[in-house]
């Protein structure tokens, strides 16, 4: 039989998210043109995730994530995506 389990998949994590979460507070730090209302900032996080390739890795792994992807080229699409919401912002 197969250790099969599919709580286990709480066990993964796509370590990129975090690392969105900590530069979007950097990058609002900078640019407070752009609304930072819950809406406006969950969508350019959305649009942002979906933008990058995903980093999954085994939580109880301690290596630590080799990052793909740096740290500006994140800034960068997280730019990108809050031009794109506040072309059309989903905030009443
Ligand atoms: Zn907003």
């Amino acid at each position: 039989m197969p250790k099969i389990n599919i709580h286990d998949i709480e066990l993964l994590q796509n370590v990129n998210e975090k690392r969105v979460w900590n530069l979007i507070t950097v990058f609002y730090e900078y640019h407070s043109e752009f609304c930072t209302c819950r809406d406006c900032v969950l969508d350019v996080v959305a649009i942002t995730l979906n933008s990058i390739p995903p980093h999954y890795q085994v939580s109880e792994d301690p290596t630590p994530a080799i990052k793909k992807i740096s740290d500006e080229e994140i800034l960068k699409v997280i730019k990108k995506a809050a031009l794109k919401v506040a072309e059309n912002p989903h905030h009443v």
